[in-house]
C-alpha cells in the first residue's frame, strides 16, 4: 500500500432539526442537535484511512474547542496528525445545517474559517510528505490558492494529483493541466465543461473538454447511476450497486476515498472505480458523514456478497 495524501478542509457539522426553516428575522424552537466531524476533505480522508489506506490529512484548525472534533476522530482511528496547523485567531471552520422534519429539506452555511487560510509556509512543511506519497486528492472547500500551490509541488515532485471538484467553484486552466484525475459529479462536470452528462455521449463529451485543459484521466459520477471513467484510451459506465439509500451526504466522499484507496493499492483507475462504487453504496445505507464510512471489513463482505472480489 502507497502513501497517499488528502489536503482540504475540516468542518465541524453542527445540525438542527425543527418543524420548518426559519424566514428571515424568524426564530424556530427545534428538537434535535448534532455535532459532527465533517468537510469534504476529512470525510474523504477519513474513508481512505477506514478502507485501509496510508493517509496523511492536511488540513488547519482554529485554537477552540471545535478542533478537538478533529483530534477525537482521528484519535479514535487511529490517522497520523502530524500534517495539521493551527490558526491563532480564526476559528475552526463550521457548516451550519438547518433540517425541516416534514419535507427534509435542508438549508446550509459554511464558515470553512481556519481551513481556508492554509499559507505556503504550511505547504513548506508538509512537502516532505508530498514527495512519499503516490497520490494527492484535493477538492475545493479550501483557499485555491493553497490547492494551486500543493498541485504544482506534486506535479513537479511526480506525484498523481486527484482534484474532487467539489463543491462547486471556477477553476484555473493551469490548475488543471497536468491533473491526473478530475472527479466531479453531473453537476459539477456541467458546471465545469457547459455539457449536461445525461448519457453515454454527454459524459464523453465533458470528458473531451477536460482532456482538452491537459487533464489526463476523467471521472465523472452520477449518483444512482454509478459512474463514468475515461483515461489511456478507454473508457466504461460502471454501475452502481442497488442499494437501498438512506441518506446520500457524503456518498461522494467516500467514493472518492475509496479511489483513493484502490489506487494507493495499485488498481487500475476502472478497477478503483468498482471498488469506489462499493464506498458510495455502503454510505447511502447509514446516517451522517464520517460515522457512515465503512470498514475495511465492512467492504470487503459487501463486495464479495456482491460477487465482486475487491482485492
Ligand atoms: P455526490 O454525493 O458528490 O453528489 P454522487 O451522488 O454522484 O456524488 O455519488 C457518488 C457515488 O456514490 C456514486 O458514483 C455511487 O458510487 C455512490 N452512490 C450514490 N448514490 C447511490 C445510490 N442511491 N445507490 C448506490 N450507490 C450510490
Amino acid at each position: 500500500m502507497q502513501e497517499v495524501m488528502v489536503f482540504g478542509s475540516f468542518l465541524v457539522d453542527l445540525m438542527g432539526r425543527a418543524p420548518h426553516l426559519p424566514v428571515p428575522g424568524e426564530t424556530v424552537k427545534g428538537s434535535f442537535f448534532k455535532q459532527g466531524a465533517g468537510g469534504k476533505g476529512f470525510n474523504q480522508a477519513v474513508a481512505a484511512h477506514k478502507a485501509g489506506a496510508k493517509v496523511w490529512m492536511v488540513t488547519k484548525l482554529g485554537r477552540d474547542s471545535l478542533a478537538d472534533v478533529a483530534l477525537a476522530v482521528m484519535d479514535e482511528l487511529g490517522m497520523p496528525k502530524d500534517c495539521l496547523f493551527y490558526n491563532d485567531t480564526v476559528s475552526t471552520g463550521i457548516a451550519l445545517i438547518l433540517v425541516d422534519e416534514g419535507t427534509a429539506q435542508n438549508e446550509i452555511v459554511i464558515v470553512p474559517g481556519a481551513c481556508s487560510t492554509i499559507t505556503p509556509a504550511d505547504i513548506g512543511a508538509i512537502a516532505p510528505h508530498l514527495r512519499q506519497c503516490a497520490y494527492v486528492l484535493l477538492q475545493l472547500e479550501i483557499n485555491q490558492d493553497a490547492n494551486e500551490a500543493v498541485a504544482k509541488l506534486a506535479k513537479e515532485n511526480g506525484v498523481r494529483v486527484i482534484v474532487n471538484t467539489a463543491p462547486y467553484q471556477q477553476i484555473s486552466d493551469e490548475f488543471l493541466r497536468g491533473v491526473w484525475l478530475v472527479t466531479p459529479n453531473e453537476v459539477e462536470a456541467q458546471a465545469l465543461t457547459g455539457i449536461a452528462v445525461r448519457d453515454l455521449p454527454s459524459a464523453r463529451a465533458a470528458a473531451a473538454v477536460f482532456f482538452e485543459k491537459g487533464v489526463e484521466n476523467v471521472l465523472i459520477t452520477l449518483g444512482e447511476k454509478g459512474v463514468f471513467v475515461s483515461g489511456g484510451g478507454k473508457e466504461a459506465l460502471i454501475p452502481a450497486f442497488r442499494v437501498e439509500a438512506v441518506d446520500t451526504t457524503g456518498a461522494g466522499d467516500a467514493f472518492n476515498g475509496g479511489l483513493l484507496t484502490a489506487l494507493a493499492d495499485g488498481k487500475d483507475l476502472f478497477e478503483a472505480a468498482h471498488f469506489a462504487n462499493a464506498l458510495g453504496a455502503l454510505s447511502v445505507q447509514k446516517i451522517g458523514a464520517t460515522p457512515s464510512m465503512p470498514t475495511r471489513a465492512e467492504i470487503d463482505a459487501f463486495t464479495a456478497q456482491q460477487g465482486i472480489l475487491s482485492k
